[in-house]
């Protein structure tokens, strides 16, 4: 039989359950992840009820389209699952009795003493010539056929916590053989400059690069750049990685970023305070405890957050923070001054090394003629210095993203003042 290469593949769910929107298709994202991380392409992803002919007609036409077809369904022991059965006609193959299924799945009836009904039988029934796959968290085993031509089926069971392990364990090795190549892929975290100056900083020969290839995805006050290296092994593609880094470290956009690999710029900021035994306090009006949050989401933040107040209501920025309400009438609540205050107010009450203030307009309503909505003072202060900024945000953005911007925006502040 013909070992040809796996370049391409198509996914193809099976079940009426995720085209009347009962389930959501998390096989299809986990499967795509997968085959992605082997350094197979994958070029479709479909979904087709329990139903026998238009099953057919979907292999079918997959099949003539890649190299890899997988699906997830259907392998169950009901009379709605039919995708071996399917498989097997589309293949030109007799179903056959599978002995060693059989015997696992007796066993498995026995080991969790329930009664084995005759058509848990069926799950034990395999097309001719296929590739069985042991099934030790379920009873329906998983089974590969290869066609003449090379061209390849794997057919896996529809729960995830079936499909995960027996794809990881069993049907990787498989098809890692027949692949030349692994994908691996590195994420580097820019804040502070929009997607489109991302790309305008970087060389266009670096945007064009085919291996590794760029990608800029942006979220929230963010941007991350996958950087994707295709390679025999993993090493080989982490180095191609790495010089391609390198070279991103020399443009315009290096000072603005803020971690290789790391998940969050709340996990930066404690990275950076851990390392320097340095201690945080939160001080929020607009953001309202979401900086307080972020920071205690990061596991091992008692070392280094102390605490935080939400003044939310002008007076408690006066009582809790002694904000002076002077200073408040002078300039407004919402200002550089009180952000500043705010923050030094924070490092005195908590007595920590570092303190993070917020004072802004989340909308939908408020905002002044100076300050519409959408504006927000951050600041951050040290035993010795204390600096603000005014953060300004398009007005018709949503309370949710001004907030979540303006915290991400305060705690990358924080992060640069400890660097510098
Ligand atoms: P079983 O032996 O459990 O019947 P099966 O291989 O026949 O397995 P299905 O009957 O198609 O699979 O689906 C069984 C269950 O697996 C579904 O009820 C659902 O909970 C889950 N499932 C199926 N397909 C998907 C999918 N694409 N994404 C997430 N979950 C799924
Ligand atoms: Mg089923």
């Amino acid at each position: 039989m013909k070992q040809s290469v796996i370049r391409s593949a198509e996914i193809l769910c099976v079940g009426t359950e995720l085209l009347i929107g009962d389930i959501v298709n998390t096989n299809a994202a986990y499967l795509s992840r997968r085959l992605a991380a082997l350094g197979i392409g994958v070029y479709r992803q479909s979904v087709v009820g329990d139903n026998s002919k238009r099953l057919a007609e979907d292999l079918r036409s997959a099949l003539d389209r890649v190299d890899l077809v997988v699906t997830s369904g259907g392998l169950g022991p009901t009379y709605d699952d039919l995708t071996k059965e399917t498989a097997a006609a589309v293949f030109g193959r007799e179903m056959t009795l599978h002995e060693a299924s059989l015997a696992r799945i007796e066993r498995y009836f026995a080991e969790s003493g329930r009664v084995m009904t005759d058509n848990n039988r069926k799950q034990a029934m395999m097309p001719e010539g296929a590739a069985v796959f042991p099934n030790d968290y379920g009873t329906a085993p998983a089974l590969a056929l290869v066609r003449e031509d090379g061209k390849t089926l794997v057919m896996l069971p529809g729960p995830p916590r079936e499909l995960e392990p027996i794809f990881r364990e069993q049907v990787e090795p498989f098809l890692h053989e027949r692949c030349d190549a692994i994908l691996f892929s590195r994420n580097i975290h820019i804040a502070g400059l929009g997607e489109s100056a991302v790309e305008n900083a970087l060389p266009k020969e670096l945007l064009d690069s085919t291996n590794p290839t760029l990608a800029p995805y942006c979220t929230a006050g963010e941007v991350r750049l996958r950087v994707t290296a295709k390679a025999r092994d993993e090493q080989g593609a982490k180095a191609l990685c790495d010089a391609m880094i390198d070279r991103i470290q020399a443009t315009a956009v290096a000072p603005y970023i803020y971690g290789i690999d790391i998940p969050s710029p709340e996990a930066a900021l404690l990275a950076a305070l851990q390392e320097r035994c340095l201690t945080v306090a939160t001080a929020e009006s607009c953001t309202g405890g979401l900086i307080a949050k972020r920071l205690t989401d990061v596991a091992g933040c008692s070392a280094v957050v102390a605490g935080g107040a939400v003044t939310y209501q002008t007076r408690e920025k006066t009582a809790i923070l002694g904000v002076p309400s002077e200073l408040i009438e002078r300039c407004s609540v919402v200002s550089a001054e009180v952000a500043e205050a705010m923050a030094r107010g924070a490092l005195d009450r908590f007595a920590t090394d570092l303190a993070i203030a917020t004072t802004g307009y989340a909308g939908p309503g408020g905002g002044t003629e100076r300050d519409p909505v959408g504006t927000v003072y951050i600041a951050v202060a040290t035993r010795d210095t204390v600096q603000s900024r005014r953060l300004s945000l398009s007005p018709g953005r949503d309370r949710a993203y001004i907030r979540t911007v303006a915290a991400t925006n305060a705690i990358l502040d924080a992060w640069r003042l400890l660097k510098k």
